[in-house]
């Protein structure tokens, strides 16, 4: 999933109060799943902004809504498009996506985000997401046992470590496992440790962000081929 957190409260309500009347706008997928964005969220920002300014004695009328997916057109239905045309302003909780695909959505919208984009990941546990793919467009996984060197490892090195591991931890940060480590643990453990012995050719990194902006198009799967 896309990962985010929630920006600190006091920009968000910078955001809020150039404006009267404000839409905070949860997302229900990715960024409800690590607790930055959804309903839940989204009622409490709601709760706080309103508080918040009737202490400092500003008019700020705040209204909650969540929808599924703010990277879906099809889940900004008549009665979300509504609430936010009546809003001066909306904060979206969506990743960075559902921000920019609601202005695709109404143009005239004015979005602030209301978190920050942060990695693909996991949850590791309750509380901890951990980055797990860069999205770099041409997955080698299976050259690495399942591992991804691309995103794991803090240089993105696919011809083994750099030489400042130690104890198993990155030199960059003593609290993320160096991924080569791993990946040379789990080919041992599958025997196929000779295969880290090759060397891999420079990878083509325009299939990632290197290349620009990207998209996919299924031809076979668009209205056109499916009338
Ligand atoms: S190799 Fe690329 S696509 Fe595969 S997990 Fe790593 S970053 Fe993601
Ligand atoms: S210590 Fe390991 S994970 Fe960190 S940069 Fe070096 S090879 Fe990559």
């Amino acid at each position: 999933m896309i990962t985010a957190e929630r920006k600190p409260f006091d920009t968000v309500y910078e955001f809020a109060r150039r404006h009267k009347k404000v839409l905070v706008l949860g997302c229900g997928t990715c960024v409800t799943v690590c607790m930055a964005g959804g309903k839940k969220e989204a009622e409490i920002l709601t709760s706080q902004l309103t508080l918040k300014a009737r202490q400092d004695g500003v008019d700020l009328e705040v209204e909650e809504h969540t929808i599924e997916r703010q990277c879906d057109r099809e889940f900004f239905d008549e009665a979300t498009q509504r609430k936010i045309k009546d809003a001066d302003a909306v904060i979206s909780l969506a990743c960075g996506v559902g921000v920019q695909f609601c202005i695709e959505v109404l143009p005239d919208a004015i979005v602030y985000p209301g978190v920050d984009t942060k990695f693909y990941g996991a949850t590791i546990e309750q509380g901890l997401w951990s980055e797990r793919c860069g999205g770099c467009g041409n997955c080698v996984l299976e050259q690495f046992g399942g591992l991804c060197p691309v995103a794991r490892c803090s240089k993105s090195l696919l011809n083994g470590p750099c030489g400042g591991s130690s104890d198993g931890k990155c030199e960059v940060n003593s609290d993320i496992d160096c991924i080569w480590q791993l990946i040379y643990d789990r080919m041992k453990k599958l025997g196929r440790l000779d295969e880290l012995e090759q060397n891999q050719p420079a990878k083509d990194w325009t299939t990632g962000r290197d290349g620009g902006p990207r998209r996919i198009l299924r031809e076979d799967v668009t209205l056109e081929a499916n009338p």
